[in-house]
This record gives structure tokens, sequence and C-alpha cells, in this order.
């Protein structure tokens, strides 16, 4: 058996590995760790999930423990994903290390980071907007960096970041380790690699493009009228954690209110929140607080909920790759989840899309369900086998039939697709 002791670790982190019951390397630890001990530069995609994080932190902390000297970079598109690395790294410092670390993330305090930044920590993480803030106003000094990561960089770049960066890595000496995470490697990506990473090895973890194959997904083709019923109707049916997507703050705002009048335990999660609200809505979706989280795409990379259970798309993502990686929240490190889409005839060109993201071979889904009055009753039949399922439609029709308030909230609705909320997952043949 493969353990993380073939690694030669420090024993530190050999022990923090334990703590953290990690005892088997993922496959994409497998192919990063040795790379990155040995220095090497490495261009990775990697599928949400796989264990990315540590992948490139174990290299990063055994660095740092080793050497008396020099400092490493984690930069990342979200706040929430510099949380999530910072613990890890934390946790893989142990609890009796010396080694000093910041957090820089934008809508925490400045004076705290700058009280930090005072003791020069040898690990830095943040997002690139809070970062060049503080290498501008001379807080960051960045000479002894030799160890920088960019984790997600496509979504960086998707997000603007992309002059952020070159500005942050002109701060760091030309001779350093640079390991570049990507969930997708489109040509933009490939020729930043080109410009950051001197003759990387490339390694990658199943298709950059694929779901999960743990994720059941279902379609369901419903009026735009008839959505809000259906959707409804889902979160019955349904028990344990539910992330779902909505396109605006204001919408996700509204959509939660309107769930938690009806009696769903429902929270929020959008960029226009404050950091300290944004964490504490995390934390309390992490200990089951409330049941339903009702986000933005902000949340649709990188948040690690293991209990996540379904993954609903109220509405589908402004780009085709964020669907893969909304619907990756769910079966978390190998675990089983659900996805379920609510397609209006409006979302028909944009499923088209997704459909061609993640079945680049198979021919464009047939969409019956037009915006015409004449609506087909079959719905679409995706393809089988790839997990990928289709459902008829029926939400059009039903939506005058009853009231949302008329199921009671939360309950089993007839589908025991799961044994109870925060349970074991018990996936039953209806989604399989
Ligand atoms: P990531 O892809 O980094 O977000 O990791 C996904 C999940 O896998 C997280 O909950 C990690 O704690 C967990 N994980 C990562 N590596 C391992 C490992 N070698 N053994 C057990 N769990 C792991």
């Amino acid at each position: 058996m493969t353990t993380f002791e073939q690694f030669n670790l420090p024993p530190a982190l050999s022990t923090a590995l334990a703590a953290m019951n990690y005892t088997t390397p993922t496959p994409i630890q497998l192919q990063a760790i040795p790379l990155g001990l040995e220095g090497k530069d490495v261009l990775g995609s990697a599928q949400t999930g796989t264990g990315k994080t540590a992948a490139f932190s174990i290299p990063l902390v055994s660095k740092i423990m080793l050497s008396p000297r020099g400092s490493a970079l984690v930069l990342t598109p979200t706040r929430e994903l510099a949380s999530q690395v910072m613990e890890v790294i934390t946790q893989l410092l142990g609890k009796r290390s010396f080694i000093q670390s910041v957090l820089l993330i934008g809508g925490d305090s400045m004076t705290k980071q700058c009280a930090k930044l005072r003791m020069r920590p040898r690990i830095i993480v943040g997002t690139p907007g809070r970062i060049n803030d503080h290498l501008e106003r001379g807080n960051l000094i960045l000479h002894d960096t030799s160890f920088l990561v960019l984790d997600e960089t496509d979504r960086m770049l998707d997000m603007g970041f992309g002059i952020q960066i070159d500005k942050i890595v002109k701060f760091l000496p030309k001779e350093r380790q640079t390991l570049m995470f990507s969930a997708t490697l489109p040509a933009e990506i490939v020729k930043m690699s080109a410009k950051y990473l001197k003759s990387p090895e490339r390694i990658a973890v199943g298709s950059t493009t694929q779901a999960m194959p743990a994720i059941t997904q279902e379609v369901i083709q419903v009026s735009e009228v008839a959505k809000y019923d259906e959707l409804v109707t889902q979160l019955n049916k349904r028990e344990g954690s539910i992330i779902m997507f909505v396109k605006t703050k204001r919408g996700a705002d509204k959509m939660t209110e309107r769930l938690n009048k009806i009696g769903f335990k429902t929270d929020t999660l959008h960029g226009d929140l404050h950091q300290r609200k944004r964490e504490r809505v995390i934390q309390a979706f992490r200990d089951m607080k409330f049941r339903i989280l009702v986000a933005t795409d902000i949340a649709a990379r990188g948040l690690d909920i293991p209990h996540i259970e379904h993954v609903i798309n109220y509405d589908l993502p402004q780009c085709p790759e964020d669907y893969i990686h909304r619907i990756g929240r769910t079966g978390r490190n190998g675990s089983v989840g659900s996805a379920v889409c609510l397609i209006s005839p409006e979302d028909g060109l944009k499923w088209r899309d997704i459909h061609k993201l993640l079945y680049p071979n198979e021919p464009a889904p047939h969409m019956p369900y037009s915006p015409s009055p004449k609506r087909g009753g079959g719905g679409y039949k995706g393809k089988s086998g790839g997990g990928y399922k289709g459902k008829p439609n029926n939400g059009g029709q039903k939506s005058g039939e009853r009231s949302y308030g008329d199921k009671k909230p939360g309950g089993n609705g007839g589908n025991n697709r799961f044994k109870r909320f925060g349970g074991k997952r018990t996936p039953s043949s209806a989604a399989a």
C-alpha cells in the first residue's frame, strides 16, 4: 500500500498527517508531492475534491520546515479558498510549530494583518487584491519567497486577477519554485504557465472537463413560472445538506428569505457580505446549523464541506466550466453526491454548452421543451452510464395544482434517497 512514508517527510509533518487521518496519498498527491519535494515546477490540473490542497501544501510545509530561511506564497481566487488553504497548512504545521503564517484576504482587518506581517511570517496565503495592497504599502516583502503556488489559476483569470498576479510575481525572486494549479487548461493558462514556470512537469488527474463520477446528475425541465414550486418539491424530496446556486446576490437573498418563510433552514453566501459574516455562514453550514446554503458562484469553487449531499442549480452558471465546479461541492473525496439542474426554456442554450463541455463527443441534447405554448412532456433524456440522467418533465403542468406550503418542508416526500440529515450517504436506485 502506498503511504506518505515513501516521501521521507520531516517527522513533524508525518505526525501532523497522522493527526489529520491522512494515511494514503490521493492520486494527485502521489504525482505532485515528489515533484514538489524535488524542487520542480508543476503545472497541475485536477478535479476539485481530489486532495489538491495537500498536494501542494505538503511540499510547501516540508520545504519551510527543512530550511531556516525563505518563505512561501499561495495565491487563491477567493477569500474562502484562501482560508481553507490556510487551515490545511496550519494543520500540516502541527500544534507545536513556531513557524509563522499569515492570511491576507480582503474584508479582514488591515491592522491585524499588518501586526502579523511585522512578525515576518514564512507562509503567506491570500487573494491577489489584498496581497498587492500590502506590497504597495511596503508591509509585505517577498524577496526571499522562493516557493509560489497559484491555485485555481483559471478562476483567478476569470475574476480579472491576471494583472494583479503579474504585479505580485515581479516582487518575487526569479530563482524560485512555482506550482500552478488549474481546473481547466485553456490556451491562456498554458501561455501564462510559460511566463511563470520553468520547464514544468505537467500532471493531471482524471479529465479536467469531466464531472466526478460519484455525482449523480439529474436534469429537470420546467417553465420559469413553475420553477420555484419544482424547487420546493425537490427540497422536500431530499435530506442532507444542500447547496443551491442562483445567479445574483439579490436573488440569493430573496430566495433565502422565501425558503426560511416556509420552514427550510436556509442561509446565504455571496460577495456583498462582509468577510466576517461569510465566515460565520460557512462555519454554521459546516456545523449543520442550517441545511440549505443559497449561494452565488463565489462559493462554486474550493468550498470544502464534506457533508454537502446535493447541489441544486436553480439558475445555470454564466460560464459552462463553473457547472463542474459547482457540482464538485458534493461527492467530495470519493463520497456520493447528487446534482440537479432546473432548466427553463430560456436556459436551453446554456445547457447545451454545459453538455458539450461534459460530453464533447456526444450530439447536442435534444431540448423539446421550448418557450412556445406547445410544451412537450417527454423531457430530455441524457446520457446514461456516465452518471448523467434526464428526467421526464412535469414541472410546468404541476405548478397550479398545489402551493409550496402544502408539504412539510424537510420531509421525506416519498423519495427516501438519503437516510437522514447528516447521516451515512445511501444512494437509492432512483438516483443511480
Ligand atoms: P481538496 O481537493 O484539497 O479540497 O480536498 C478534498 C478533501 O479531501 C478534503 O476534505 C481533504 O481534507 C481530503 N483529503 C485530501 N487528501 C487526503 C488524504 N490523503 N487522505 C484523506 N483525506 C484527504
